[in-house]
C-alpha cells in the first residue's frame, strides 16, 4: 500500500525537499530546478487547490483524486503526484550508483544484468512522443514493469505502485539538455536514491 498523501486544512502543499537547490548538479542545475519545482509544480499545486471546492473531493487523500477526478483537476492531481514521487527520490550525484536491498535482486531477476534494465528504461523514456513519464512500477505480485504514461498519467491507474520515474516533459531538462533528452535520462542514474526506491518496493 502506498503512502497517502493528505491535504491540510483542505489544501495540498508543495513537497518540501531534503537537499538543496544546487545538490542536484550537474545532472540537474539549480535554475532547472528551480522553475521546476518553484513554479511549474507550484502552478499545479495551486490549481487543485482552487478546483478542489465544491468538487466532492475536499480531504480526501491526493492518491484517491488522482483515482477518481475528471478532466483538468485529474491533470493538476496527477502532476503533483507524479512530481512528489520524482523529486522525492534524488540525491548528490555518484559515479556507479547502483540499486540497493530486494530491489536489485528482482531487478537482476527479471532484466539481467542492471545495465540492461537502465536500457530497456531510457529507450522507453527517449521514445516515449511528446509529453509525459517512464515509470518502473510493481504489480500485486512484485513483478517488476516498465511504463510510458502521457502527460500527468500515473501507474496507480493501472493498479501499479510507482517506485522510479523520469519526467520527459521539456520543461524538466530543457534548460539543461536542449533537444537532449536521451543524454538526460542516462545523467538520471547518478542522481537516484535507490535506497528510496527500495523502500518504496518493500512498502
Ligand atoms: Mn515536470
Amino acid at each position: 500500500m502506498m503512502k497517502q498523501t493528505m491535504p491540510i486544512e483542505g489544501k495540498f502543499e508543495l513537497m518540501s525537499l531534503p537537499y538543496a537547490p544546487e545538490a542536484l548538479e550537474p545532472v540537474i542545475s539549480a535554475n532547472t530546478f528551480g522553475f521546476h519545482h518553484g513554479k511549474h509544480l507550484l502552478t499545479y499545486v495551486n490549481n487543485l487547490n482552487a478546483a478542489l471546492p465544491g468538487s466532492g473531493l475536499e480531504g480526501k487523500a491526493l492518491e484517491e483524486v488522482v483515482l477518481k477526478a475528471q478532466g483538468g483537476m485529474l491533470n493538476n492531481a496527477g502532476q503533483i503526484l507524479n512530481h512528489n514521487l520524482y523529486f522525492s527520490q534524488f540525491r548528490a550525484p555518484m559515479a556507479d550508483n547502483v540499486p540497493t536491498g530486494r530491489l536489485a535482486d528482482e531487478i537482476k531477476r527479471q532484466f539481467g544484468l542492471f545495465g540492461a534494465f537502465k536500457d530497456e528504461f531510457v529507450k522507453a523514456g527517449a521514445t516515449l512522443f511528446g509529453s509525459g513519464w517512464v515509470w518502473l512500477s510493481a504489480d500485486k505480485d512484485g513483478k517488476l514493469v516498465i511504463t510510458q504514461e502521457p502527460n500527468a498519467a500515473n501507474p496507480i491507474q493501472r493498479g501499479l505502485r510507482p517506485l522510479l520515474t523520469m519526467d520527459v516533459w521539456e520543461h524538466a531538462y530543457y534548460l539543461d539538455y536542449q533537444n537532449r533528452r536521451p543524454d538526460h535520462l542516462a545523467a538520471l542514474w547518478q542522481i537516484i536514491d535507490w535506497d528510496v526506491v527500495d523502500a518504496r518496493y518493500q512498502e
